[in-house]
Formats: C-alpha cells, sequence, structure tokens
C-alpha cells in the first residue's frame, strides 16, 4: 500500500475551506476537535438534543444539518452508516454547493449505494483505523492514527488533495496515510467485524462456555477461561502479532494452539468465511442490513435481547463486580 505522511499534504488547503460535521458522536467530535485544534474553521450540524448540546459545550457554532449544508465547502458524516441516504437526501443534498465534499469515515454508503452522490461533488474517505476516542487522544499526545484514503468521484479534480489536507489535519499525516479504495475499505471492514471481531469472536466464546457449564464445570470457571482472558491475548496480538502471543504464552498453550485449534477453526469454517466473503461482496449482506433497518430493525432487536439474556451475562456481571477496576467503568 501507498503511504503518505504530513509532508505529502498541503496543511493550508483544509484551512481555506468552511468544514462542517454532520453528526456530533464518536467520529464527529473527534473530527471536530482535532480539525478545530489544527487551525480549521468548523460548525457542527445536528438535530436538536444532546449531540448538538455537547458540541455547544465544547464551543461550537452548531445548526440544522440543512444549514451547515448551505454553509460548507466541506461536509463530514459523521452520522450512523444505515441513516446517512435518507439525511443525504433530504438534508444534504438540496442545500450543498456546486463542487463541494462529501468526506466519510467509512465507505458503506457510498460503496452500496445508499447514498448516490450528486455527479458535481467530490466524493472522499478518510477512514481511521481506529475507535474515535484514540483519533482525539492520539493526536492531543502530538501523534495520530494511521488511516485509509480513497476518492470515489473527483468532480473539482482536487479530491485528493483536500483527503490528504483533511486527513493530515485530523492528525493522521503524523502516523501514516494509506491510499486505498471505497469498495476495499467497506468489503474487509464487514468482512472483519462479522468473521472476527464481533460475530466470530462472540459466538466462539458463547459456545466455548456453554461446552465447559453443560459438562459441569463452573459457570465462574467458563467465563474466566474463555471471556476473561481475551483481552489479555488479545493485547500480545495487538503488540506483537501472533508471533509476539507465542513468545509470552506457555509451550502447553501454544501446543494447543496448533493441535486444537485448526479443529475449530477447520476447512467448513474457513469455506463459510468464504461464503460470507461472496455474500458481502455481492452487496446480499448490505441489502439484508437496510432492509432491516427498513422493518424498523425488528429482528436486530430480537437478537439483541436473546444476546443479553445469554447466562453468560449474568455471570460476567457478578464477576466483574468483584473487580473494582472494572466496576468503575460499567
Ligand atoms: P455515533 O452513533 O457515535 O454518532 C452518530 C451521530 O449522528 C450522533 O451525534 C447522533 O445525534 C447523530 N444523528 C443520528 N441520527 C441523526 C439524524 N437523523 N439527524 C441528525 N443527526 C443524527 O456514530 P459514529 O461516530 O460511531 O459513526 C459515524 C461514522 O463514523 C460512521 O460512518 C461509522 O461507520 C464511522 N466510524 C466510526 C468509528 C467509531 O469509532 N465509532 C470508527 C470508524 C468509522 P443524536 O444524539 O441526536 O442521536
Ligand atoms: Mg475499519
Amino acid at each position: 500500500m501507498r503511504v503518505l505522511y504530513d509532508r505529502d499534504a498541503d496543511r493550508d488547503f483544509i484551512k481555506s475551506k468552511k468544514v462542517a460535521i454532520a453528526g456530533y458522536g464518536s467520529q464527529g467530535r473527534a473530527h471536530a476537535l482535532n480539525l478545530r485544534d489544527s487551525g480549521v474553521e468548523v460548525v457542527v450540524g445536528g438535530r436538536p438534543g444532546a449531540s448538538l448540546d455537547k458540541a455547544k459545550a465544547d464551543k461550537f457554532k452548531t445548526m440544522s444539518i440543512a444549514d451547515a449544508a448551505r454553509l460548507a465547502d466541506v461536509i463530514s458524516m459523521g452520522l450512523p452508516d444505515e441513516l446517512q441516504g435518507d439525511v443525504y437526501d433530504a438534508e444534504i443534498a438540496p442545500h450543498l454547493k456546486k463542487g463541494s465534499t462529501l468526506v466519510f469515515a467509512h465507505g458503506f454508503a457510498v460503496h452500496y449505494q445508499v447514498i448516490k452522490p450528486r455527479a458535481d461533488l467530490d466524493i472522499i474517505l478518510v477512514a481511521p483505523e481506529g475507535p474515535a476516542h484514540q483519533l482525539r487522544s492520539e493526536f492531543e499526545r502530538g501523534s495520530g492514527l494511521l488511516c485509509l484514503l480513497a476518492v470515489q468521484q473527483d468532480a473539482t479534480g482536487q479530491a485528493k488533495k483536500l483527503g490528504l489536507s483533511y486527513a493530515s489535519a485530523i492528525g493522521c499525516g503524523r502516523s501514516g496515510i494509506m491510499e486505498s479504495t471505497f469498495r476495499e475499505e467497506t468489503e474487509t471492514d464487514l468482512f472483519g467485524e462479522g468473521v472476527v471481531l464481533c460475530g466470530g469472536q462472540a459466538n466462539l466464546i458463547r459456545a466455548a462456555y456453554e461446552t465447559l457449564v453443560e459438562a459441569g464445570y463452573e459457570p465462574e470457571m467458563a467465563y474466566f477461561e474463555c471471556l476473561h482472558q481475551v483481552k489479555l491475548l488479545a493485547e500480545l496480538i495487538y503488540e506483537g502479532g501472533i508471533a509476539g502471543m507465542n513468545e509470552k504464552i506457555s509451550n502447553t498453550a501454544e501446543w494447543g494452539e496448533y493441535v486444537v485449534g485448526p479443529r475449530i477453526v477447520n476447512d467448513a469454517v474457513k469455506a463459510e468465511m468464504k461464503r460470507v466473503l461472496a455474500d458481502i461482496q455481492s452487496g446480499k449482506f448490505a441489502r439484508g442490513w437496510m432492509a432491516e433497518n427498513k422493518a424498523g430493525q425488528k429482528k436486530l432487536t430480537a437478537m439483541r435481547s436473546r444476546a443479553a439474556k445469554h447466562p453468560i451475562e449474568d455471570v460476567g456481571q457478578r464477576l466483574r463486580a468483584m473487580m473494582p477496576w472494572l466496576s468503575k467503568k460499567e
């Protein structure tokens, strides 16, 4: 992948633009604060409520998204992916000046054509590789998160220049801005969430917990061994890769990794991963998710409540209450 840095960016370019952040949630707030601290003129667009109050408390000029769109040269989408299409159609597209830029932190809405952007707009992706709070905290430390940069539509001929300047202003040029595409970012993101980070991990933990408890072991033991310790191992992997983890764990644990692991994640599992990827690539997964939103998220609500009632949550709550360093956060 090609990597770009602050030295490749024209920081003054974004300073010559009026930037509006639509939505003041996790990403929106971090982008707004970093941009302002980099000397960029920023306003926040949103609906009346907690988010907009927070933006006011952070001393931003706030307004409706429609007013922000009227005013802005650059509008950055800090709205939930599944709502971006409706908000774009109703409040952004009718008001944006010709040749303005839309910035996305995730490619979903554009890649799956939930948003069909006006032809005169520049459409760019600046996707930080990490959670929003860290985008802010690394920036405050004088560092920055890595990010992906992609251009989907370049009506003005300056889309990439603007994207680089924006990415630099939120701090990403200090560590590295990697060139990608909306397709690559969106499809790998959905795959990673479903297969490993959220879907794979949660289901692996629950199935392993159930197996131990059904075999008569104490739920507390099952919780510790199959869930609690995930953090420790994830941190080792985060810091040193799988090889780094292997250097730190016992030989017995490593032996289990090699002889048990492939029995769990076997050829059938990998074949299913390929089918999941095909659904993501064809747009089937995205169509399913958008249809679920149209239907009022009924299935999501039902599955969420079933997951919350799993016995592992009860045990977990009791055990975490015994760990004062955790109960403070909860
Ligand atoms: P959040 O859920 O944290 O924030 C969403 C914001 O949108 C809130 O301020 C909410 O305000 C506002 N909002 C919701 N609905 C409407 C509406 N109909 N009209 C006006 N405002 C509305 O979102 P995220 O920051 O998590 O996600 C934003 C984007 O960033 C997404 O594209 C996501 O994929 C991407 N992203 C997020 C990451 C993260 O760390 N969270 C990491 C990488 C990318 P209100 O309080 O009024 O509901
Ligand atoms: Mg991602």
